[in-house]
């Protein structure tokens, strides 16, 4: 029987087409995302399902300067202006699984930056509060993430120390800029049984992460990871 190649030659067409999706750019960020994934978070150990499938999905490319747009998925920070950074893939991976967010979880962050680790919770739980005291970058997060479709996340620009009041108690805090101790205030806004991780030290001293678990109204501390952030700033007085 006679069939010819011309039936296979458009399979194969289609076939490349549609895995190629609407532009070949799309393409090329969401392979950096998996290889991401794969050779810095899922490589060095990090397990927690929901973390990973968030970090395939958000694209961060988006979050990041223009010119910035190329290093997107490499394995470092990278600067947002104002003098921040986004945190290294890993740092936002390992913060993320140490708090196991579920479905059901109220989140307050405190340092929106960029927007990209709100972005990554609110793939994961119900609702992230975020607060950023640089307004220019509040404004920036709130835009983008709106953009993207992400209707769980409420961004407001103010002094952190203070968490956010009218929603608390949180099931979760994560703290993405490092205050010399710890904010009583955070600790009072977490909710029984809930957990926060912190960047605790100094600007040119030692700076480690910090799990804090509420039990009986007390807090209990754990040193987890030698790390490097920016420093917690507050807001001058009026
Ligand atoms: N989570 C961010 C990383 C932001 S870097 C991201 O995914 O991009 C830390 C951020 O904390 C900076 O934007 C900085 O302006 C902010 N910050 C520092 N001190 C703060 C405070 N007291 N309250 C709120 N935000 C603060």
């Amino acid at each position: 029987m006679k069939t010819g190649i011309f039936p296979y030659v458009i399979v194969l067409f289609l076939a490349i087409n549609s895995s190629l999706g609407l532009s070949g750019q799309t393409d090329t960020f969401e392979m950096e995302r998996k290889h991401m994934v794969n050779t810095q978070i899922r490589a060095r150990g990090i397990t927690y399902q929901p973390t990973l499938d968030a970090m395939l999905k958000v694209p961060r490319h988006l979050f990041i300067p223009d010119y910035l747009i190329n290093q997107a998925y490499r394995d470092g920070p990278l600067p947002i202006g104002y003098g921040q950074t986004i945190s290294q893939p890993y740092i936002v991976a390992y913060m993320t699984s140490v708090l196991k967010p579920e479905k059901s979880d109220k989140v307050l962050e405190i340092g929106t930056g960029s927007g990209y680790q709100a972005a990554v919770l609110a793939e994961i739980v119900d609702s992230v509060f975020t607060v950023e005291i640089v307004p220019e970058l509040a404004v920036r997060a709130e835009k983008i993430l709106k953009q993207l479709g992400y209707e769980n996340v409420w961004v407001k620009s103010g002094d952190g120390y203070f968490g956010w009041e009218e929603h608390a108690p949180y099931d979760k805090i994560i703290v993405t800029a490092a205050p010399e101790e710890i904010p009583q205030p955070l600790i009072d806004q977490l909710k029984e049984g809930g957990k926060m991780i912190i960047p605790v030290g100094g600007e040119y001293s030692y700076q480690y992460l910090i799990l804090v678990e509420k039990k009986k109204g007390k807090a209990f501390k754990k040193t987890m990871l030698p790390v490097r952030f920016v420093p917690f700033t507050r807001q001058k007085g009026e």
